[in-house]
């Protein structure tokens, strides 16, 4: 898949010279509730719904004395020298931040700040976003090579607390960048938090049933957790559903059927005679999954669909 495959644009950058891997953070200007909050804000307006491309400075940071040995920043230092100055992935972030603390836990938390904190200030990175989608940008070009000179210049010349965000050429010069999805530890995150918002949604009871039965597959979990994922899943289908009655595109994406060929939009509504399908169903629990994972069909399409995958499943 590439870039412009993602169900959503990508908004903006980060430039770091450590990788993210299951969060990115931002240090606040100071550690009180109000400058925390005003980071966490910054950023995402910066990122809004999209996703976030992620740079490696070229430069690499000194640790606090006392750790130019440490084997974690050895480590690190190793890894970063095949990085620097390259596109390295696209994180999709939890909207809603929680302190790096909490992501982290204390004693992880403590190791951070004792190697990086600056000027004995053990906030570094607080305000921190989990990872919940992430994917590896395939030969990881250099980021001059691909944005060019003005745009590399634009994005990255000087160093920045926040994100860097892009704009709609620069978006055009990433699109065909090819992605290898990564696993993100925190997809769970994102997976909970929108259990609760899809529970206390209006969920349209035939998208429901379509997807219970696509996630009639799932096992080896509670009763109670299988629930709670359709009912995650049909919410998504319906945002899926809803994305495609938007872009206008309200025709099956197996043969190309398209109801207004037949009937008067007046008449019978062409959402009507197209299902919803899942693609991915074991994926349910496992990744952070999106409405990339859905299809919509024709009831025959449908049914065929469903006829392979169950001889699929028996050979
Ligand atoms: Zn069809
Ligand atoms: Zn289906």
């Amino acid at each position: 898949m590439r870039i412009k495959d993602l169900p959503a644009p990508v908004t903006a950058s980060k430039a770091d010279w450590l990788p993210g891997t299951a969060w990115l953070g931002f240090t606040p200007s100071g550690n009180d509730v109000a400058a925390r909050s005003q980071c966490q804000s910054t950023i995402q307006r910066q990122f809004g719904r999209g996703y976030i491309i992620e740079y490696a400075t070229k430069g690499f940071e000194k640790p606090n004395p006392g750790f130019e040995k440490h084997p974690a920043y050895l480590m690190d230092r190793e890894k970063h020298t095949n990085l620097a100055g390259r596109l390295i992935s696209i994180h999709k972030l939890r909207t809603s931040a929680r302190k790096l603390e909490i992501i982290l836990g204390p004693d992880d938390f403590k190791r951070l700040q004792d190697m990086w904190a600056q000027g004995g200030k053990r906030y570094r990175w607080s305000v921190a976003f989990p990872i919940i989608e992430s994917y590896d940008i395939v030969d990881r070009p250099l980021a001059k090579d691909i944005l060019g000179e003005a745009s590399y210049h634009r994005l990255y010349r000087q160093t920045s607390a926040t994100l860097r965000v892009l704009n709609d050429d620069e978006r055009a010069v990433i699109a065909n960048l090819e992605l290898s999805e990564a696993k993100a530890v925190n997809a769970w995150i994102g997976i909970e938090d929108e259990i609760k918002m899809a529970v206390d949604s209006e969920i349209d009871p035939r998208t429901q049933r379509l997807v219970d039965q696509d996630l009639a597959v799932l096992e080896g979990m509670t009763e109670e957790r299988k629930i709670s994922l359709k009912v995650r899943a049909a919410w998504q289908a319906g945002k899926f559903v809803r994305e495609r009655q938007r872009l206008g595109r309200l025709t099956c994406d197996n043969c190309g059927f398209d109801p207004t060929t037949i009937f008067d939009e007046s008449q019978i509504k062409p959402r009507s005679l197209l299902e919803v399908h899942h693609k991915n169903p074991l994926a349910e629990g496992v990744r952070y999954t999106t409405i990339a994972d859905y299809a919509l069909l024709c009831p025959t399409c449908h049914r065929v669909e469903h006829a392979r995958l169950r001889l699929t499943k028996r050979s």
